[in-house]
């Protein structure tokens, strides 16, 4: 059990050994040159600031590299939102997690059906035994291509409101999918995250949900810790990096 950097952790009563010196990078980068897509979203652009004499880019001569950057948070790579992503009043993603380190169970679900339904997860997590506070979903088949996946006009699979209240009945705080969005591409009542997020009477403001992350087959499903911080943007939604130690339960 002996590893560089290893941890035991109690996490509600029951420990488990994690390697915090072998971390599982799941998110998607938002390009210089290729991102997925989704919603018809423009692409990230990055551009050398150019002011004066100054050029921000080194190798045009310039002191240092310095560059503009436009992009969507919801369009073109993992990104991390929460309930101010459907609501009027402005709650930014800045300051909204208390805590960053959950832990997470990753669950595979075929992609032979339209929708996620509640009998679809149903099948592959039973109970949240563990208590686990984050859910990974993974959409088989799974590939690279995911890193680069145009969305926009396919209508990928979504999660069916039966699927969302499922999560919710198990207590899960923090939703984490490879697809562009719990919500069918053409809702525009987003009924997945409002149900998530307990619009209009039970609003979670403490809850978040993070899609576009690419889980390669080689992490298996199971139970992991979850470092999740989203970059401090005054919006509803930002870039993310989540991060994924496996967690084993020891007896
Ligand atoms: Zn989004």
């Amino acid at each position: 059990m002996k590893t560089d950097l290893s941890a035991e952790i109690l996490y509600k009563g029951q420990y488990f050994f994690t390697e915090l010196n072998n971390p599982i990078d799941i998110s998607i980068p938002f390009g210089r040159t290729e991102s997925p897509n989704a919603f018809y979203l423009g692409s990230p652009k990055y551009h050398a600031v150019e002011a004066g004499s100054f050029t921000g880019d080194v190798r045009r001569g310039g002191s240092c590299n310095c560059e503009d950057i436009t992009f969507n948070p919801h369009g073109s790579g993992t990104h991390t939102e929460c309930a101010g992503h459907i609501t009027g009043e402005r709650i930014y993603i800045s300051k909204l997690l208390k805590q960053n380190f959950f832990l997470a169970r990753l669950i595979s679900v075929d992609s032979n059906a339209e929708s996620i339904t509640a009998d679809s997860l149903k099948s592959v997590f039973a109970d949240n035994a563990n208590h686990a506070q984050a859910l990974i979903l993974r959409i088989l088949p799974n590939n690279e291509s995911k890193l680069q996946r145009i969305y926009s006009g396919t209508s990928p699979m979504w999660f069916d409101v039966s699927a969302v209240n499922y999560i919710n009945s198990l207590g899960i705080d923090h939703i984490l999918t490879d697809l562009p969005s719990l919500d069918k591409e053409d809702d525009p009542d987003l009924t997945a995250h409002k149900t998530f997020f307990g619009h209009p009477e039970k609003w979670n403001l403490e809850k978040t949900v993070t899609e576009m992350v690419y889980v390669p087959d080689t992490v298996s499903d199971g139970l992991y810790f979850l470092s999740l911080q989203p970059a401090s943007f005054e919006t509803d939604a930002a870039p993310s990096t989540p991060v994924l130690y496996p967690a084993r339960l020891i007896a």
